[in-house]
């Protein structure tokens, strides 16, 4: 048997296997070995036995596999057969064993054993050979300059990027400090935004995890479900955080979590049954939100017996909640109300009635009464609101920030040589159409895109056009686009669309 599995060798896949071999090499600087059998890491089963086709073996399970193959050979025995030596014993057949027992080919070529790159886990760096810290404290801006960096990137929303800009700032000292120098500890600052929809939430954390160079997962609440359930179960945001920071525990343990939609767990309100995406969820997360050492699996959002396991410390991971808290304006005037008209000097019942940015006088108690329940909003500890944004704001969105809509259409054009221009009024057109939708700035580039397409599709096909201005008319559908010629200094007023 053995002779013949040798003749059967080709030199193709000879070569196939120390091409397999050779990406190991590669690999193995960078990622952990995973046990073929048992999908241990590196750093929880110890050295791994290599074995034909690169595969490798933790010490447990090869040992597990010469006992059930002796256990085998005895029942041969017993039952009349030979003993063969175990020193005789083929890598090959062993090979075939493993194969057979996981159910899995091991010559996948591209994948070490079978498991792809995106289910394995960084090699952790060695501390020691290491000089300098994950995250130096020098390296981290001051609150001023992370302000100043956001406000190149998002409009408006001051009081936010300040609160957000200090409370990071903090973070990261905290992560940084050592507790036993005078027994203070510094407590950690998780943020609870709130805002309306398209109002900035998302992009200030994501932005703010760019500038920073810390590895950022998003979710949304409305996914979670209590464990056991249908849904994601609450550690799967870690899961994901250790994706985004390719799967290096250290680097996923300084990160950032934003929960987005928390409002979508509040309380059910007279619910009679279990509430396993409400409540419970909140109740799963305050370990979480605390820090805790949680299991994750690597490279897939569900634990299951295929995939590796790692623990994660969230002790330092910032998470982030926003939530639009639909309804919440109500509550607190409600409360504004009742306490104007309360006393010798009381008020009008409903002076609050049409106060803007309601939203700003949010106290705890407040969101108590949304539904979130006061163990989860005491992990929250920083809460702020965003506000809505005005037709002016919409206006800057579209012309102002680095990356700016307009901005990029401008470049694509720049490719073709052709300027790419918008009126006052044209831009105040849009932000005011846009904000009819009450989707915030989300809605800029759907309307934008619209009447775009069709610039975007006519002019390059006339090479003589030199620039494109954008007319009220022309976003009202009254009248096109102003084209200027190139070499001719006549504006002509021609229709693009088709
Ligand atoms: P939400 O508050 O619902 O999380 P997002 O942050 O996802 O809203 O905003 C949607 C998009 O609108 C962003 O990708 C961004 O391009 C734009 N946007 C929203 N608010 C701002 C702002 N204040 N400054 C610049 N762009 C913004």
């Amino acid at each position: 048997m053995i002779d013949e599995k040798e003749k059967l060798t080709a030199p193709e896949e000879l070569e196939q296997n120390k091409n397999i071999d050779n990406n190991d090499n590669q690999d193995s600087n960078e990622y952990e070995d995973i046990c073929y059998i048992c999908r241990r890491p590196e750093h929880i089963a110890g050295k791994m036995i290599r074995i034909q086709g690169g595969i490798k073996i933790c010490n447990d399970c090869m040992q597990r596999t010469f006992d059930s193959m002796n256990n085998m050979n005895m029942n041969d025995m017993m039952s009349g057969g030979k003993m063969p030596n175990i020193s005789m014993i083929d890598l090959s057949e062993l090979t075939g064993l493993l194969g057979g027992m996981s159910g899995a080919n091991a010559n996948t070529d591209g994948m070490t054993g079978g498991i792809p790159n995106s289910q394995r886990l960084k090699k952790q760096k060695n501390k020691e050979k290491k000089p300098r810290p994950a995250l130096d404290i020098n390296s981290i801006p001051a609150p001023h300059k992370i302000k100043a960096m956001l406000d190149e990137y998002v409009v408006g929303q001051d009081h936010a990027k300040k609160v957000m800009s200090v409370a990071v700032y903090n973070h990261y000292k905290r992560v940084m400090s050592k507790v036993e120098d005078d027994g203070v500890e510094i407590e950690k600052t998780n943020m609870l935004m709130i805002g309306p929809t398209g109002s900035g939430k998302t992009y200030l954390v994501k932005t703010l995890a760019k500038l920073l160079d810390v590895p950022l997962a998003i979710t949304d609440a409305t996914t979670l479900t209590e464990a056991g359930y249908i849904g994601d179960d609450i550690e799967s945001v870690v899961s994901k955080l250790l994706a985004a920071a390719d799967n290096d525990v250290e680097r996923a343990e300084h990160g950032i979590i934003f929960i987005d939609e928390i409002d979508k767990i509040a309380k059910k309100k007279n619910a009679n049954q279990r509430d396993v995406s409400g409540e419970s969820v909140q109740q799963g997360m305050l370990k979480l939100l605390e820090g805790a050492e949680i299991e994750v699996p690597v490279g897939a959002s569900s634990k299951n017996a295929m995939v590796p396991m790692t623990m994660v410390n969230t002790k330092n991971i910032l998470f982030i909640c926003g939530g639009a808290f639909p309804g919440l304006e109500d509550i607190i005037k409600e409360r504004l109300n009742k306490a104007a008209s309360i006393g010798f000097k009381a008020d009008l019942k409903d002076k609050y009635d049409n106060e803007e940015n309601l939203l700003s006088q949010v106290t705890v108690e407040d969101i108590r009464k949304f539904g979130m329940i006061p163990e989860f909003i005491g992990r929250l500890p920083m809460i702020f609101t965003l506000e809505a944004l005005t037709e002016d704001m919409l206006v800057s969105i579209l012309t102002e920030p680095k990356n700016a809509i307009i901005k990029q259409y401008q470049k694509l054009l720049l490719m073709d040589e052709v300027k790419l221009d918008f009126e006052e009024e044209a831009l105040h057109t849009i932000a005011k159409r846009a904000k009819e939708k009450k989707v915030g700035a989300r809605a800029l580039r759907a309307i934008i895109e619209e009447f775009m397409l069709d610039i975007m599709y006519e002019i390059p096909k006339d090479e003589n056009i030199g620039m494109v201005t954008i007319t009220k008319d022309y976003i009202e559908k009254k009248g096109g686009p102003l084209i200027q010629m190139r070499g001719c200094p006549e504006i002509e007023d021609r229709s693009v669309q088709s």
